[in-house]
């Protein structure tokens, strides 16, 4: 097993090397001589300057910054206690805490996989992030998920036999969810309407059947109807005799409004 012995050397050597570099960079950090060089912050040179990608060079800033507080921990590093991907997150969340903490936690990290970190700095779910630029010829949306919403995306993915990519599967669950709205749609008419009501009546005049509201969309030309906007962001159906003052679902008492107008109606 004499590489595997050989492998272990170089092991060391690269715990070394690695806590070195820290040192170097700590330097490097509190003489901001890197500012001289043209970058405008150690992450800056990181990536620029010595040719770290992104990710490492977070790691690294954070190691740097860390260790400024908590010196031990470069020893740790050193040793193979502490791992930088515990570093790392340790200074994603404790960053406002308080001197004593960052101690606490990181002696709590030590010895610890990655995944056991990942779990101690367990997040609560969020909600859907999307990020929308509109161009002239077309519309960029950054869409941010969890790792969780990420996963039932994959198995929607496999479930379809990977005939779709994200973009693909994206616009053919569009194309569906309108296709399932245009099936319902009819042509106004006075029979219709009544049909429609009848065909929408609930307990509660507050909920609107998707037949209605396809049709009061449509007819509003999915656009906000408030005398002067225009607006097609957030349409709500909004009941114009209010349902506190006896107002109803009847199709003649329904109207798009955007979620400002409808919240300035109130
Ligand atoms: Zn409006």
């Amino acid at each position: 097993m004499k590489i595997h012995f050989e492998l272990l050397e170089l092991r060391q050597k690269e715990r070394r090397i690695t806590s070195e570099i820290l040192n170097k960079l700590q330097e490097m950090e509190d003489s901001r001589q890197y500012l001289e060089m043209g970058h405008p912050s150690l992450f800056d040179y990181l990536v620029r300057g010595l040719g770290y990608s992104e990710a490492t060079a977070y790691q690294r800033q954070a190691c740097v910054r860390l260790a400024k507080e908590v010196p031990e921990i470069k020893q740790k590093i050193d040793q193979g206690t502490l791992s930088l991907t515990a570093v790392t997150k340790a200074f994603k969340h404790l960053r406002t805490k308080p001197l004593e903490e960052k101690r606490k936690v990181l002696k709590s990290l030590e010895n610890k996989s990655s995944k056991e970190v990942k779990c101690m700095f367990f997040e609560p779910m969020k909600p859907l992030k999307v990020q929308k630029t509109e161009y002239v010829d077309k519309v960029l949306l950054r869409l941010e998920l969890t790792h969780e919403q990420n996963q039932k995306l994959e198995k929607l993915k496999a479930l379809k036999s990977h005939k779709y990519n994200i973009e693909s599967l994206l616009v053919h669950l569009i194309e569906k969810e309108l296709k399932s709205y245009e099936s319902i749609r009819i042509k106004p008419s006075k029979a219709n309407e009544i049909a429609a009501f009848k065909k929408s009546k609930s307990k509660n005049p507050r909920q609107i059947s998707k037949f209605l509201r396809n049709d009061v969309l449509e007819a509003a030309g999915y656009k906000c109807q408030h005398p002067g906007c225009d607006s097609n962001h957030f349409l709500q159906i909004d009941h114009i005799v209010p349902v506190r003052r006896g107002g109803d679902q009847r199709r003649s008492n329904l109207q798009v409004l955007c979620a400002n107008h409808n919240q300035r109606k109130g």
